[in-house]
């Protein structure tokens, strides 16, 4: 399959400080990669670059065969999840999800069918007229997730989603950001410290060390067959 997104020698400086190195990755069209490692390794930093909130030192991102280095964040086709889902209090759920289409000056027939659609997407639409604090903390991520999801694109980029759930939430949570990612056909790129959620979300998983990739490969590949020292370790955390 040919790759849909290219990292082509990445290097993200802050000042002096070198937070991504020289990374190439390629991710496939709808397959759902987490980018897996300790605290400070750069797996934010590289999904910030993919995003358009930061751009890289040197190196070049490519999607759908397209440089997308100088393509600004709103035109880039993608949504992105954090886990801070930072919902507006005074407004309802729908119109939570309205907004970032309001910002964009789309009509008022658009955004109704937009929004119902987002909403049945992640089964909330029965709680559209309900307040962020009316709903649990589940149901917040998902009306985040609705959110992301309202322009319909192509990639959804979510950085540690679920951090702030509980164990049980949580669980719930990946298995329904599994059942949208095979119902829509999305590519999800997923930035996680658990190894346990990459392990078992993913179709790939980039271990992460000190700016760079250590190792790529299934679940299986990862867990069964660490490359390095380092990944067998980190993995190993997992019990
Ligand atoms: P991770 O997601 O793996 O925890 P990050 O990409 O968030 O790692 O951070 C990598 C390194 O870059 C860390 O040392 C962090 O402190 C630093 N960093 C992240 N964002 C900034 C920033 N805006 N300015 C300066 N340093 C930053």
């Amino acid at each position: 399959m040919a790759e849909f997104i290219r990292f082509d020698r990445i290097t993200k400086f802050y000042g002096p400080l070198c937070v991504v190195k020289d990374l190439d990755l390629g991710i496939e069209k709808g397959e759902f990669v987490s980018l897996l490692g300790p605290s400070g390794s750069g797996k934010t930093t590289l999904l910030m670059m993919l995003a358009g909130f930061e751009q890289p030192t040197s190196g070049s991102i490519v999607v759908d065969g397209r440089a997308i280095n100088a393509v600004p964040t709103h035109k880039r086709d993608m949504g992105v999840v954090f886990q801070s889902y930072a919902l507006f209090p005074h407004m309802s759920v729908g119109d939570n999800i309205a907004f970032p289409l309001q910002m964009r000056g789309v009509g008022k027939a658009e955004i109704g069918e937009r929004v119902s659609r987002a909403l049945d997407m992640v089964q909330m639409s029965a709680l559209a007229d309900r307040r962020p604090i009316q709903l649990s903390g589940g149901q917040q991520q998902r009306v985040a997730l609705a959110r992301a999801l309202v322009f319909e694109p192509r990639v959804v980029l979510m950085d540690e989603p679920l951090g702030a759930l509980d164990k049980q939430l949580r669980e719930q949570m990946q298995l329904d950001i599994r059942d949208l990612h095979r119902r829509l056909g999305l590519t999800i790129v997923f930035v996680t410290h658990d190894q346990s959620e990459a392990l078992t979300m993913s179709d790939r998983v980039a271990v992460f060390n000190k700016g760079n990739i250590e190792q790529i490969g299934t679940p299986r590949e990862v867990y069964d067959a660490p490359a390095t020292r380092f990944v067998a370790e980190f993995i190993g955390e997992t019990n």
